[in-house]
């Protein structure tokens, strides 16, 4: 079994009516929705609001992949709980970070960069699978059509990826690197823009698969005990 954590700031959906129609469960509700239908997938929720802001030792420890979405509360994620994670990274946690999570500290340290883009609310979306033969992209659509969408424009100021799976065209007038792969350590993170809170982009089927996908890539070969300590040759 690959054990997922969704961690979710969880703010938009308890605060904003509107937002809350559209995910009443909340975001993580819906994704976790998602991947405890398959039975590889042992699925839980964490959130801001919990103890330890869901980022617990504990919880890292019992956890194969993390999921991680969050928007207006980045600022409130403690350095100790960022730090972390990171290192459960390192050590080979999978870390999948969804839409505005491109601005979430994790995100950002794991990159080393501003990791800023441009941005408008309310497009449509054409998302193309550029590497059809990635295991993330298996079985899934070689054009998405997401009609109502977040628009990310380039430049991403990040890193040049491991590989750039799918690249999103904007009918606003941009494209940007949608589903990027990037390895820190012994950790695998895959990067995915789709997912602004006022769409039920996670409805598509096409979007369910490339999370699913993602997951099972993301889940670690190795997790190392103590990822940053040299070791010795004897
Ligand atoms: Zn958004």
């Amino acid at each position: 079994m690959i054990r997922v954590t969704v961690w979710n700031e969880y703010e938009h959906e308890r605060t904003i009516p509107a937002i809350r129609e559209v995910y009443p469960e909340g975001i993580h509700g819906a994704l976790k929705n998602i991947l405890s239908a398959e039975e590889d997938l042992c699925v839980r929720c964490a959130t801001l609001q919990d103890a330890e802001q869901g980022l617990s030792e504990e919880i890292l420890q019992d956890t194969d992949v993390l999921i991680w979405w969050s928007h207006a509360k980045q600022d409130d994620i403690l350095a100790k709980n960022v730090d972390r994670v990171i290192k459960h990274i390192h050590s080979g946690m999978g870390f999948i970070a969804l839409h505005s999570a491109h601005y979430s500290p994790v995100f950002r340290k794991l990159m080393g960069t501003p990791c800023t883009l441009g941005w408008k609310h309310g497009d449509h979306e054409k998302l193309f699978c550029i590497a059809p033969s990635h295991p993330i992209a298996a079985g899934v659509s070689h054009i998405i059509d997401l009609p109502e969408e977040e628009l990310y424009c380039e430049p991403f100021s990040i890193p040049k990826p491991d590989e750039v799976i799918f690249l999103g065209w904007f009918e606003g007038g941009a494209v940007f690197r949608s589903g990027c792969t990037f390895t820190r350590g012994y950790g695998k993170i895959f990067y995915f823009q789709p997912g602004h809170e006022e769409n039920r982009v996670y409805d598509d089927p096409d979007i369910r698969k490339i999370l699913i996908n993602a997951v099972r890539w993301a889940a670690p070969e190795i997790r190392l005990p103590k990822p940053e300590e040299n070791f010795e040759i004897k």
